[in-house]
């Protein structure tokens, strides 16, 4: 009966946050234990905290890092596992040799704002109803946490595992991938490897798509047109395949034109609707869900589909399709009031990019920071406008900007005579190269928001759509 009730509270309409706090206040420690000892956790001493943040990477450490700087007062806990925080948008050019992996990875410890206090521990759990989150301990336990406000930032999960046989042979037998970290300098080994077979049996590389969404939906095409850029330089005779679970060569239409125009240049195969299920890696082949099943390759640049964390796509506030519902203008949960989310785990329809949680980030702040405003003052709201960024390398020393919005609207940062969002450019390759990277670590990991105007987000008084 109590687990009834719960699930209905999960889907009532949204309570406001005043009667949660509340509830949250006056709710004895007792019930607390009492619900603990069922579940075997300990909540008894569970801290509390104004803000938790739930993952360290790109949306969650700016968003630290924000919070601190226009509230200092405030206790807030960044609950996130790993040890090491990545630049992930860089490995796209790791696997092309041109950029360093060790410059794409920093310290955890070193990137976390002083006196938000680091919980070295992976979320399990969200109990929203009760303003909790549990998280996992050693053998097999878990502690909780509480929180006044949330935010929910634990990114994607890679689902290495849904492709047969792919883990024990990614990273070699020419198993390759740029969406992990100790792969993508094998990409760019397998591309010199190809390179050196010109004048001989024409090798066979395949680069492969899963089914949408993914983070930076044109990174499987970006490592085709580098290692095809690679062949081209050094007259290397490859034969390239491009096998997408999707229909198109990328969803937005404006830039389809200049990235077919690569295509052709580049002599690749595409094959849509061509979603790979397994690999053999000893016997190089790669099998697809179709009917003409079978390819053997040489080089196969694999990109695994991806879900919303466990955590989330099981937990109350996951929609149907497994990520955080929130409301895609800001970001606050639908259903709980105190709950927001940002970056690749939220519903919203923008590309998944680190563009997208660099403009999501300073919403957020500004969404949670006006609950916590004085009554009297004037109730503001922050939007995010869609914003996603996909700059894609066509060939090594020219980029694509590709910047859009909601439904695909082009949203270029740049104006046309300096870099023409459709067409290749010299100068977008610069600032993907050298800009981005030091912006990421000097300007949006640190909170210094602004000295980026076009991240400031528009405000209207709450309430008005
Ligand atoms: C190959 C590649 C190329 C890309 N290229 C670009 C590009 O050119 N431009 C661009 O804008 N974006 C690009 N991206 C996408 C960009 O990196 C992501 O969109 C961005 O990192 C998302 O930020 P996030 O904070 O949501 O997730 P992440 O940065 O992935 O961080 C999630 C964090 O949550 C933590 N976490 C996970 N589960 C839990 C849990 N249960 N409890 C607590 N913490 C948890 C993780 O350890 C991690 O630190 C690329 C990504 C890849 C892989």
């Amino acid at each position: 009966m109590g687990a009834a009730l719960a699930s209905l509270a999960c889907r009532a309409p949204r309570r406001p946050l005043n009667s949660l706090a509340c509830r949250a206040a006056r709710r004895p420690l007792t019930s607390l234990a009492c619900h603990s000892a069922r579940r075997s956790v300990s909540t008894s001493a569970a801290p509390i905290y104004d803000v938790a943040v739930v993952g360290g990477g790109a949306a969650g450490l700016s968003i630290c890092a924000l919070l601190r700087k226009k509230a200092p007062d405030l206790r807030i806990g960044l609950i996130e596992p790993s040890g090491t925080h990545y630049y992930q948008p860089a490995w796209t050019l790791v696997g092309g040799r041109a950029f360093d992996a060790a410059q794409t990875r920093a310290d955890m410890a070193s990137l976390i704002p002083e006196q938000v206090e680091w919980i070295q521990k992976e979320a399990l759990e969200f109990v929203p109803e009760k303003n909790e989150l549990r998280l996992r301990e050693e053998e097999g336990k878990s502690s909780a946490l509480r929180y006044k406000r949330l935010v929910v930032a634990p990114g994607l999960e890679l689902d290495w595992g849904a492709i047969e046989g792919l883990e024990p042979t990614l990273g070699r037998n020419g198993v390759t991938s740029n969406y992990d970290f100790s792969s993508c300098q094998y990409t760019a080994e397998l591309v010199e490897q190809l390179s050196a077979t010109a004048g001989g049996r024409r090798p066979r590389a395949i680069f492969t798509q899963p089914p949408m969404p993914i983070k930076c939906a044109g990174a499987p095409q970006k490592a085709l047109y580098l290692s095809a850029h690679a062949w081209e330089s050094a007259g290397a005779a490859v034969d390239l395949t491009f096998c997408s679970a999707g229909p198109a060569l990328f969803g937005v239409k404006e830039f389809v034109p200049t990235l077919q125009g690569y295509m052709d240049r580049y002599g690749a195969t595409e094959c849509y609707g061509h979603t790979l299920v397994a690999v053999d890696g000893q016997a190089r082949r790669a099998k697809f869900q179709t009917a003409d099943g079978q390819l053997e390759f040489e080089m196969l640049h694999v990109v695994p589909p991806m879900r919303a964390p466990r955590c989330v796509r099981e937990s109350p506030l996951a929609d149907a399709t497994g990520f955080v519902a929130v409301e895609h203008d800001t970001l606050r949960h639908v259903d709980f009031e105190n709950v927001f989310a940002a970056g690749d785990c939220v519903s919203a329809p923008n590309a998944k990019t680190m563009a997208a949680a660099r403009k999501q980030a300073p919403v957020v702040v500004h969404n949670l920071l006006q609950d916590l405003a004085p009554a009297a003052a004037r109730p503001t709201e922050a939007v995010y406008d869609g914003y996603g960024a996909c700059p894609l390398t066509v060939e090594k020393g020219k980029v694509v900007l590709a910047e859009f919005g909601w439904g695909g609207q082009l949203m270029p940062s740049f104006p046309g005579w300096l870099i023409k969002n459709t067409a290749p450019s010299r100068l977008a390759w610069a600032f993907k190269r050298h800009a981005l990277p030091w912006f990421y670590w000097h300007i949006m990991l640190p909170g210094r928001s602004w000295c980026d105007p076009m991240s400031w987000p528009s405000v209207r008084e709450k309430g008005e759509r």
